[in-house]
């Protein structure tokens, strides 16, 4: 199973353990990532959650692999709109996002941010890169790809099978808005 490592949000009072090696570690260049990181740094206290360039950090885990050690009671879901199924999870505490979540997914993509500075697993690829406005430009350090890649998928489906097509449950929570 590997190491655990914890993880949290800014404040300290929501704490998670991941175990093992992610999915993959990837900075998401969409515009709902983008629009989403802009809104909830608006929120009191809230740390910045995109890079210079305004990329969002994740690290996609398992979702039997995050166990919640403390604060899920003050968890709440940030949508894009009323109608958005795709949640953001920020811990309440200190406005830190702590996950994105697609409805139906085995997976979290856990924010780069709850890794203290210089431990999260590096990125390995940029994804939707085609979203970024043409003032933009990205590093060239890593792969940038213009859409989701195959890759991205294949690394995605692996982790279903292994896991035996489940889908975990992961906290009910209330909302915020931002
Ligand atoms: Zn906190
Ligand atoms: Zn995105």
């Amino acid at each position: 199973m590997g190491e655990t490592t914890q993880i949290g949000c800014a404040c300290g009072q929501t704490r998670l353990a991941v175990e093992g090696k992610p999915i993959a570690s990837v900075e998401c260049c969409c515009t709902s990532c983008r629009t989403a990181g802009d809104r909830m740094q608006t929120l009191a206290d809230a740390p910045q959650t995109l890079t210079d360039y305004g990329t969002t950090p994740f690290v996609m885990y398992r979702k039997d692999r995050v166990h919640f050690l403390a604060g899920r009671e003050g968890l709440k879901s940030f949508r894009l709109s009323p109608e958005h199924s795709t949640r953001r999870v920020i811990a309440s505490c200190c406005n830190t996002p702590v996950y994105l979540e697609f409805k139906g997914g085995h997976w979290l993509s856990l924010y780069g941010g709850l890794w203290p500075e210089k431990t999260m697993p590096p990125p390995t690829m940029r994804t939707m890169a085609s979203d970024l406005p043409d003032s933009v430009s990205l590093p060239n350090d890593i792969p940038n790809a213009k859409k989701q890649s195959l890759v991205f998928f294949a690394k995605l489906f692996g982790a279903w099978v292994a896991m035996g097509f489940r889908t975990p449950k992961s906290p009910t929570t209330g909302e915020i808005n931002a």
